[in-house]
Order: structure tokens, then C-alpha cells, then sequence
């Protein structure tokens, strides 16, 4: 469903992403996991749209995704902040991006109330988002990009500033989730024991470049460098 050919991404001197190359299969879910700079939100905003590549392609069930715009773009993107509009209401939040799809009311508010419970916060709607924790919140966020149905969601360390025991509950629940809707998930976390527990297969990145890609296991027990080996034994 998704490719990445070459992807790379330049600031100035600095090589952020250099040369990843990727396929994810439709429905996959993949961790993207490295230490603090190694490029992995860079990657994903690349994918979604809202940085631009120096070189290299991104490639969705075979289009070109490269020059278009985020809002063009089937993918949805969830950051470790909300950021959710504090003046709307939670179905305001979510319902947002269908009133831009033109959307009608009754629909706008079965595709609501169908991902809040989904989400697991049937009946939150009317509430104001600055009014709920922040494990809500995240839910808010997530159901704000699901319910625009995405073919790829990419979701950037969602749960980081979240409590373990709470962080650990939501990305079960994601994993349900996106088994349960078939999506391909990109889930970019440095908690190594969050990429084991959650991920098809582990892309391990270092200083911009792709180290290893396998599956859970095989990173596990026959990781292929002592980079890969030493960030994956320790323990969070
Ligand atoms: P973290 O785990 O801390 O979120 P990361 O793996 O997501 O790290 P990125 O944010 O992708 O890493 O950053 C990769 C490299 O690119 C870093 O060296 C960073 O300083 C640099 N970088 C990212 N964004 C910019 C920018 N807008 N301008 C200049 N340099 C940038
Ligand atoms: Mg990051």
C-alpha cells in the first residue's frame, strides 16, 4: 500500500532522512523506532505530507504522493500533542474535517458518534475538549483522523506524555483498532518495548538511514548490528 523510494530529506548540512526505502503492505502495522534525532518524525511528515523531500518518493497503492498537499493525501496523522481546537466541542473536533468534505449534518453526525464509540468515548460529543484528560484528549485526536477514513495513518509518539499503565492500555487499544478497520499504521515510538508489543515489523532507524526492518523477533533475537542489539536490550 505504501512505498518510500529513497526518501531523504536535507537541512542544510544536516541529513535528516537519508535514502529510506520501505514497502508496507495494505493493513500492516510498522514501528518506526530510533533514538532522539534519527529522523523518524521526519519520515512521517514527510509521508503525510507536511514536510517536503529532497529527493526520493512516497508512493500510495501506486500514486505519487511526493507533490501533493497534506489535504490531498489519503493519510491522517496523530502528534504527541493534540493540538485540538478549545473552542468547539469534542463532535465539533472530529467533525471538522467532513463539514470541509461538504458532508450533511446527519451524516456528519452518524460518522461522529460512530468513531467516539469506536474510541471508546460514545456520548462525549458535546463536551469541550480543555475539559478532559489528556488519555481522552489522544482519543479525541485519533478519532479525529480516523473518522476521515485514511488509508495510511501515521501517528508520532501519540501517547509520550501519557502515564505508562494509560499509554500501555491505548496502544492495545490502537492495535485493535487498526486490525479492526484494515488500515496500515505507521507508529513511530523510542520505547523499544512499545515497538515489540505493538508492531507486525520494527523499522529501527539510525542518524537518518534505515538500520534493520524485520519482524519483532527477528530484530529481538538476531539483531544484525550492535546498534540494533544495544537499542533494543535495553530496557525502558
Ligand atoms: P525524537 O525522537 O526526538 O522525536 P526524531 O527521530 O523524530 O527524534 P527528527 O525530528 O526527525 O528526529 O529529526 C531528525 C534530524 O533532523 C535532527 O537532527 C533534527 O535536529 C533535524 N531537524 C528536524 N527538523 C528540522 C528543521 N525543521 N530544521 C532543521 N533541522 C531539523
Ligand atoms: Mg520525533
Amino acid at each position: 500500500a505504501l512505498e518510500l523510494q529513497n526518501l531523504t530529506r536535507r537541512f542544510g548540512p544536516t541529513t535528516a532522512v537519508d535514502e529510506v526505502s520501505l514497502k508496507i503492505a495494505p493493513g500492516e502495522l510498522i514501528s518506526l523506532l530510533g533514538p532522539s534525532g534519527s529522523g523518524k518524525s521526519t519520515v512521517l511528515r514527510m509521508i503525510g505530507g507536511f514536510e517536503t523531500a529532497s529527493a526520493g518518493r512516497i508512493l500510495i497503492e501506486g500514486r505519487d504522493m511526493t507533490p501533493l498537499p497534506p489535504e490531498r493525501r489519503p493519510t491522517g496523522m496523530v502528534f504527541q500533542s493534540h493540538a485540538l481546537w478549545p473552542h468547539m466541542t469534542v463532535a465539533g473536533n472530529i467533525g471538522f474535517g467532513l463539514r470541509l468534505r461538504r458532508l450533511n449534518r446527519d451524516e456528519i453526525r452518524r460518522k461522529v458518534d460512530e468513531v467516539l464509540a469506536l474510541v471508546g468515548l460514545a456520548g462525549f460529543g458535546e463536551r469541550s475538549p480543555a475539559k478532559l484528560s489528556g488519555g481522552q484528549q489522544q482519543r479525541v485526536a485519533l478519532a479525529r483522523s480516523l473518522v476521515l477514513e485514511p488509508k495510511v495513518l501515521l501517528l508520532d509518539e501519540p501517547f509520550a506524555s501519557l502515564d505508562q499503565h494509560l499509554r500501555e492500555h491505548l496502544r492495545d487499544e490502537v492495535r485493535e483498532i487498526q486490525r479492526r478497520l484494515g488500515i496500515t499504521m505507521i507508529f513511530v515510538t523510542h520505547g523499544q518495548d512499545e515497538a515489540l508489543a505493538i508492531a507486525d515489523r520494527i523499522a529501527v532507524m539510525r542518524a537518518g538511514r534505515l538500520e534493520q526492518i524485520g519482524r519483532p523477533e527477528q530484530i529481538y533475537r538476531r539483531p544484525e548490528s550492535e546498534f540494533v542489539a544495544g537499542f533494543i536490550g535495553q530496557i525502558s
